[in-house]
C-alpha cells in the first residue's frame, strides 16, 4: 500500500536538501506526500516533478497529522517537543522520522545512519519501534569517515576540533552570514579597486564595521564573517557545549557500544556556507601501520575517499568548497602523530546537509516505504 507521508520543515536548510535528494532519486513516486508548515499554511508548497503542491497544511493541526502513515520533520526541536507527545498521546502509531536532536536521547528511539547501523535499524523496525532520528551532523560525518576503525573496535578515544558551516544553524543564519560578508565588502569596495590604498586602512575600516551596531547580528548575535564562534548550541553546565556532549553520547548510541569510546573536543562555527570539517586526533588500542589504517578506513563504505597527505590534493580536495553538494566523505592528513605509536591524526570534510542530516532520513523513509 502506498503510504501517506507528511513533511514538516521542507522549506528549511535540511528539508530543502531532503526534497532535492528525493526528487533526484525519484522517491516521490513511491509515496503520497503531504506538505505542512508552521507559517505558510494555505500557500503553495514545493514543485515536484512539475506539479505544484497547493494549499500547504497547518503543521499544528493534529487531526491532519494523524492521517499520515509517516511523518518526516526537519522543523526543529521546538516543533518536535510541542507536537510529538500530543500525537503519541492520541495513540497515533505512525512512523516519526526527525532531524532534530530532541528524541535522540529517548530509549525507544533509534538514531539512524544505515551504513553504520542498518542491522539495528531493521531489528528495531521488526520490534515495532516507530521513532527514528537522524544523528548530530558531525557525529554522522565522523562515523562515515572513520566507520572502518569503529567497526573493528580500534579506537580508544578521539579528540576533535570541528569547523562547522553557517548552514548548520539554519537558513536564516546563512542569510545573515551573507549580509555580514556584504557589509564587509561594501565598506571597502572602492578601496579594493585602488592599487594605492593602504592595507592598514582597509583592515581598520573592516574591523570598525564588524564592531559597529549596524552590522547584521540578529541571529548569530556576534560577528561570524571575518571571525569565528567557538561555541555551538547551549551550555550544559559542565564546561561542554551541548554540541560537544552529543559527540560521545550519540556515537556510542549508534554503535551500541559495550565499551564507551571516549570522544571530546571543541566545536567551532566558521564562515563556510555548507560542510562541516573535523580535525581529529585519535588513540588506537593497537599499534598498527598507517597502510593498514588506510585500508580499513577506505574499504568501509562507498562514500569515504582517500586524500593523500600532500599539499596539492589536501588544499584542492579536502575542503568545504570541494565537497559541498556531494555525498563524498574525504579523509586526509592521515598520519601517525609524533605523540606516539598508537596516535593518528586525520582531517575530514562532509556535507552536513547530506550525510549529516537529509540523507540518513531519506534512506530511513525508503526503508519504511518498502515494508
Ligand atoms: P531551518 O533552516 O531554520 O528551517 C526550519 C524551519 O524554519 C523551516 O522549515 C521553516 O518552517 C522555518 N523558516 C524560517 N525562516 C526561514 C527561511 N528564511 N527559509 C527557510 N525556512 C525558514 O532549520 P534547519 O537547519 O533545516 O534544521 C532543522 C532541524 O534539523 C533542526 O532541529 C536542526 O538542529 C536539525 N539539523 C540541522 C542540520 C543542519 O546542518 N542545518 C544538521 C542536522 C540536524 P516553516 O515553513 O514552518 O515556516
Amino acid at each position: 500500500m502506498i503510504k501517506s507521508v507528511g513533511f514538516i520543515g521542507w522549506r528549511g536548510m535540511v528539508g530543502s536538501v531532503l526534497l532535492n535528494r528525493m526528487i533526484e532519486e525519484n522517491d516521490f513516486l513511491k509515496i503520497t506526500p503531504h506538505f505542512f508548515s508552521t507559517s505558510q499554511f494555505g500557500k503553495d508548497g514545493p514543485t515536484i516533478n512539475n506539479t505544484v503542491f497547493k494549499n500547504v497544511k497547518d503543521a499544528y493541526n493534529l487531526s491532519l497529522l494523524e492521517e499520515m502513515d509517516i511523518i518526516v520533520t526537519c522543523q526543529g526541536g521546538f516543533y518536535t517537543d510541542t507536537i510529538y507527545p500530543k500525537l503519541r498521546k492520541k495513540n497515533w502509531n505512525g512512523y516519526w522520522i526527525d532531524a532534530a536532536s530532541t528524541l535522540r536521547v529517548k530509549n525507544d528511539s533509534v538514531i539512524v545512519l544505515d551504513p553504520i547501523n542498518l542491522k539495528a535499524i531493521k531489528q528495531a523496525v521488526d520490534n515495532g519501534i516507530k521513532t527514528f532520528v537522524g544523528s548530530n551532523c558531525t557525529v554522522s560525518l565522523m562515523l562515515m569517515a572513520l566507520g572502518g576503525l569503529f567497526q573493528q573496535k580500534l579506537i580508544e578515544w578521539i579528540s576533535v576540533s570541528t569547523y562547522q558551516a553557517a548552514s548548520g544553524a539554519g537558513a536564516n543564519y546563512v542569510i545573515e552570514l551573507l549580509k555580514q560578508m556584504g557589509s564587509l565588502y561594501n565598506i571597502v569596495s572602492e578601496d579594493l579597486s585602488n592599487d594605492f590604498c593602504s592595507i592598514l586602512e582597509i583592515t581598520k575600516k573592516v574591523t570598525k564595521i564588524i564592531q559597529d551596531n549596524s552590522f547584521p547580528l540578529k541571529h548569530f548575535s556576534v560577528p561570524l564573517a571575518g571571525s569565528l564562534i567557538p561555541w555551538i548550541d547551549s551550555d550544559i553546565g559542565t564546561g561542554q557545549s551541548r554540541e560537544e556532549w552529543k559527540g560521545q553520547f550519540e556515537t556510542n548510541k549508534i554503535l551500541d557500544s559495550k565499551n564507551i569510546v571516549k570522544i571530546d573536543g571543541i566545536c567551532v562555527r566558521i564562515s563556510s556556507i555548507r560542510c562541516h570539517s573535523q580535525s581529529i586526533l585519535m588513540k588506537l588500542n593497537k599499534n598498527i601501520s598507517l597502510k593498514n589504517i588506510e585500508e580499513i578506513i577506505f574499504n568501509h563504505n562507498q562514500w569515504v575517499n582517500f586524500i593523500p597527505n600532500n599539499i596539492e590534493e589536501t588544499i584542492s580536495k579536502l575542503t568545504p568548497s570541494a565537497v559541498t553538494g556531494t555525498l563524498n566523505i574525504p579523509v586526509g592528513r592521515l598520519r601517525k602523530s609524533s605523540i606516539g605509536n598508537k596516535y593518528f591524526s586525520a582531517f575530514t570534510v562532509g556535507d552536513q546537509l547530506l550525510w549529516g542530516a537529509a540523507e540518513p532520513l531519506r534512506r530511513m523513509l525508503n526503508l519504511l516505504t518498502n515494508i
